[in-house]
Formats: C-alpha cells, structure tokens, sequence
C-alpha cells in the first residue's frame, strides 16, 4: 500500500523502532518505502529507523494542508477554540515531559538539563501563542465622511516550515505553534539528523484536537524535499530556520512564486565585557553564552572581547572554569556538556580549530575531540578558548557551530562595537557592564536583532528572536510572528445616502 491509503501505525509510545511521516492526520510510511536511520549521537548507535519523504509523500502533504486549509473548520474556529487546542497541546506535552525529553537527548546528544529546559520552552511556547492569538487582530481606519475601513487578518495559507537540527522540538514548536494559532495549515520539514520529536510534536497536536491536514510532517532530504516544498505552486510562505547559504538558496527559489519568506540563519554573536563589569557574573554568562547546547546554537556568543584591564584576570577565570566543565552521560544530571551532532559536524569543528592553530593563534583550553568513557563511539569535542587573534582569521570570521570560543582584549568603547560588527552575521549580542549610559550607547551601536545586557539567555515565549544582515530576517517567538503568518486585509466601504459615480455616466 502506498501514501495515505497506508495503515496507520501506532503511536502510543513515544520511543519507536520506527517513525513515520504524518500526513493528513496519519502516522504513515513513505509511499517509496524508504526509510533512513536516526542516530544517538552521545554513543554513535542506530537509535530508530525513519520514513524518508519522497517528493510524492511531499506533494501529499501539501494537497492535505491546502485542503484543510481550503475546506477545513480550524482557521473558521473562534480563536477561543483553537487557543483551547493550543493549550491542550501544551498540557499533553507537559503530561509527557519525561519521554519527549528522553526522545530529544537520545536523538540529539544535548544534555539532560539542556533537553529540560528546551522542552518546557516548546511547552510555554503553545501557551504564549494561545494567548497571543486572542489580542492579534486588524484595526479601524480613520477615513473621511461616509468611508468606512477597518482590517482582518487571515491566515496566509499552506506554510512549509524547514527546521535545523540543534533544537529540534524547540525549532516545530518556534513554528507550528504561530502559524497554526492563526489559522495556517502547514507542512514541516525536520532535520534528517534530529527528526523524532518534531515527528511526535505532530501526532500529539493531532491527539489535542488539531484537524487532519493542518500539521503533516515530512522528515526528509534537505535538497530533495525541502527543496520540493520551496518550489512548490501550491506553498504560500516558507519559515526556514537553518544556515545562511541554504537560506540564500531558498530565498532565490521562493522568488520564482512569490512566496512570503522568513529565514531564521546563522550568526558568529560578539560578547562585550567591559572593565566595570562584574567580572564573576560575566564568567559565569559568557561561559554559558557559548558552551551551552555545546555551542551549537545560532546566537552562541562565540567571539569574546573584554577590555584590556581586566583581560588578564577575565581570561585565567575562564580558562580554568572551561576546563572544569564536565562532558559525559547526557542524562547525568552534573552533565553540562552533551555531545556534537554526528562526525562530519565534529570534523567541521576540528578543522577550524586546526586552521587557527595553522594561523598562529593559540590555543588556551581543549582544541581537540574528546574521549568520554563509556562514550568512545560518540561524537565529543572539547570545550575550546582560542586567542591571539586577528580578525582576519577564519576562526573569527565563520560561523563554528561548536563548543570554540576567540578571546580577544580592546582597548575603548569604540573598538569594542567596531569588532563587534565586523561581521556579515547580527543575530546576538552580549553586553556586561554596570554603566547604564554605556549599556544604552553600545545596545544601540550593534547591528544584531538580540542584546542581551549582563544576562546569559537569549529568548523566552515572547521575546523577539531574530537577525539583522546575513542572519536572516522575520522575528519569531514573539507577537509579530503572528503578522508573519498572516495577510492584512483592507475592507472599504462606502455607507452614505447617495450612490458614488465618479464616472458621472
Ligand atoms: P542547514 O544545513 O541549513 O539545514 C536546515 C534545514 O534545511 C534542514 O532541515 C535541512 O534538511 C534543510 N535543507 C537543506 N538543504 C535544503 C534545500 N536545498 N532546500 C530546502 N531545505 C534544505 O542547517 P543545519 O546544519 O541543520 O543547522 C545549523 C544552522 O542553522 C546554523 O547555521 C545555525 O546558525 C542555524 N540556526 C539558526 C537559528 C536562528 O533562529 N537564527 C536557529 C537554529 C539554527 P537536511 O537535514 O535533510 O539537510
Ligand atoms: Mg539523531
């Protein structure tokens, strides 16, 4: 049996030996009948095979979002309706905290406090939007005499919704949980490295009363399907979260058929830590800012500048509590480090690091992959401090996606935001200073869509996330990511006593 006609298979528990796609309300295999295989990256071991999406399951899943959407009762619901759905999917997450956090550290690698606190972000993030929707509306227009205009906003349609691998349930929940809010159907593309939770996000919106068709999930190839869903007539916007140049090919073939595009890309984020900081503080949040997810994260503060002053001091203590962090047991609860994603990302990794060893840097802490006992046959990098740098260096230049920092002292003010926009990237940014006139000053100088003053986190529910430059553009997790998945309508009427004929004929 092939597509949609296929039995459906169970999805009861949430660990499998196998997954399938989910179209139109069902757990399915490919109609190719191809699979692919999902590794635990902490030990290297074959965690579960997959359903591979063809372009055919692809096309599948466009015909049932579009015919929900098209024919469908969720975007005709009262928003109260589907903020209910919206909180029912949260409440089914939290009620399987447990196993969705165990299905994201096995696929992953990330450790188990990581996987925690990205699950309750996912969670929260189904309660903000439920929230949200009921305040997200059109307005009333001042117009003259008998004129009356007021917007809707309706939902844009079918989204194709692409995801990277570093924060897999986080990332589905980052974008379905917007787009169904409005009314959207959508069709995701999870990372073929970490699909298992978007794929179980699916099923479980699906258990909370979402309708058949307005969530599929197709895990698949990148190039094969994704690309597909881009190109595809029947798409009306793209969310792509991922690396810059897949970013630009998507952009270049959304362009063909005008869809709406948001692009969520890379970053190389600069960390400013100035001489009236509280140094401990800045340790503490810089160390965070760029080893945790084991740095594979977007807006890891990888390019660290402190002021000459308090260089000497800033770089011993953190060079010495780099070596004190522990890489291990993703589920050990001491764990701060989890593994790298699969062997080429390591090898990425071990190849900038060597690069700036071949350009004269050195190396103050880790720079090479790691050996963990018991964990021999995963993939473990670590954590590494590099300075004497130059901006020149590739090091410093290109995004790394891994646990490596570049540590490099200024001397003023100015210097310090001229490097900290040295670069094609503006997704973070850190400040840490106690001088509230600087903190304005240099904020305001950044070219990056995120400042974090003397904090080390980045995002909660609510909070704008996204790029300025080449880090993409669109805001997400916030409230204007609700006009991100909608149209604006402009309805004008006319209300007075007489007929218009500006014709006169
Ligand atoms: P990636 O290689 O660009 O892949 C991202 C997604 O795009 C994957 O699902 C991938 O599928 C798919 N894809 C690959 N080629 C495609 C194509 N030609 N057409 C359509 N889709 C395609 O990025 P990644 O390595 O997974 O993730 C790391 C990157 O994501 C980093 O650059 C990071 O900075 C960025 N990121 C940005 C944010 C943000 O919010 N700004 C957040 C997280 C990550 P396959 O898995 O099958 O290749
Ligand atoms: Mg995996």
């Amino acid at each position: 049996m092939t597509g949609a006609t296929q039995t459906t298979m169970d999805t009861t528990a949430l660990k499998r030996d196998i997954y399938g796609l989910f179209i139109n309300g069902e757990s399915i295999l490919s109609e190719s009948g191809r699979t692919m295989n999902t590794y635990n990256p902490a030990t290297g071991e074959k965690l579960a095979e997959v359903a591979k999406a063809s372009s055919v399951d692809a096309d599948q899943a466009v015909a049932a979002a579009r015919h929900a959407f098209e024919n469908g009762k969720w975007k005709k619901y009262p928003i109260g309706k589907r903020a209910k759905v919206l909180h029912k999917i949260a409440d089914i997450m939290r009620e399987r905290f447990n196993e969705i956090v165990e299905l994201e550290i096995l696929d992953t690698g990330k450790s188990l406090a990581a996987a925690q606190g990205q699950v309750t972000q996912a969670i929260e993030n189904f309660e903000f939007y439920a929230g949200a929707i009921v305040g997200h509306r059109g307005t009333v227009n001042p117009m003259p005499g008998q004129f009356h205009n007021y917007t809707e906003k309706e939902p844009v349609g079918v989204c194709a919704q692409i995801i990277p691998w570093n924060y897999p349930i986080m990332m589905a929940s980052w974008k379905i949980a917007p787009a169904i809010a409005v009314g959207c159907s959508i069709v995701v593309k999870p990372a073929s490295l970490t699909p298992l939770t978007a794929i179980v996000l699916g099923e479980i919106c699906s258990k909370a009363g979402v309708p058949a068709g307005v969530i599929n999930i197709v895990p698949g190839s990148g190039s094969e399907v994704g690309n597909y869903l881009v190109e595809h007539l029947d798409v009306d916007k793209v969310a792509f979260t991922g690396s810059t140049p897949i970013g630009k090919d998507i952009m270049a073939s959304a362009s063909e058929t005008l869809k709406r595009v948001t692009l969520e890309l890379g970053g190389k984020s600069p960390n400013l830590v100035f001489e009236d900081a509280d140094i401990d503080a800045a340790i503490a949040g810089s160390l965070f800012g760029i080893f945790y997810n084991t740095g594979q994260s977007c807006e890891a503060r990888s390019r660290l500048y402190v002021h000459e002053n308090v260089y000497e001091e800033f770089l011993h203590k953190f060079v010495e509590k780099t070596k004190q962090l522990k890489l291990g047991n993703p589920f050990d609860e001491g764990t701060h480090i989890g593994a790298i994603i699969d062997e080429n990302q390591l090898k990425v990794i071990d190849g900038y690091v060597k690069s700036a060893k071949e350009d004269g840097a050195e190396i103050l802490a880790g720079g090479k992959p790691a050996m963990i006992e018991g964990f021999e046959n995963g993939y473990w990098y670590e954590p590494t401090v590099i300075s004497g740098v130059t901006h020149e260096m590739t090091v410093v230049k290109e995004e790394i996606f891994g646990p490596v920092v570049i540590i490099m002292p200024f001397k003023e003010e100015k210097e310090a935001i001229k490097l900290a926009n040295d670069t094609e990237y503006g997704l973070g940014s850190a400040i840490w200073s106690t001088n509230d006139a600087r903190i304005k000053r240099v904020g305001g100088a950044i070219r990056a869509g995120i400042v974090m003053v003397n904090c080390p986190f980045s995002a909660f529910p609510g909070t704008p996330f996204g790029g300025y430059k080449q880090s993409g553009f669109g805001r997400e997790l916030c409230i204007e990511t609700l006009d991100l998945y909608t149209e604006t309508k402009s309805i004008l009427s006319y209300y007075g006593q007489r007929p218009i004929n500006p014709f006169g004929i």
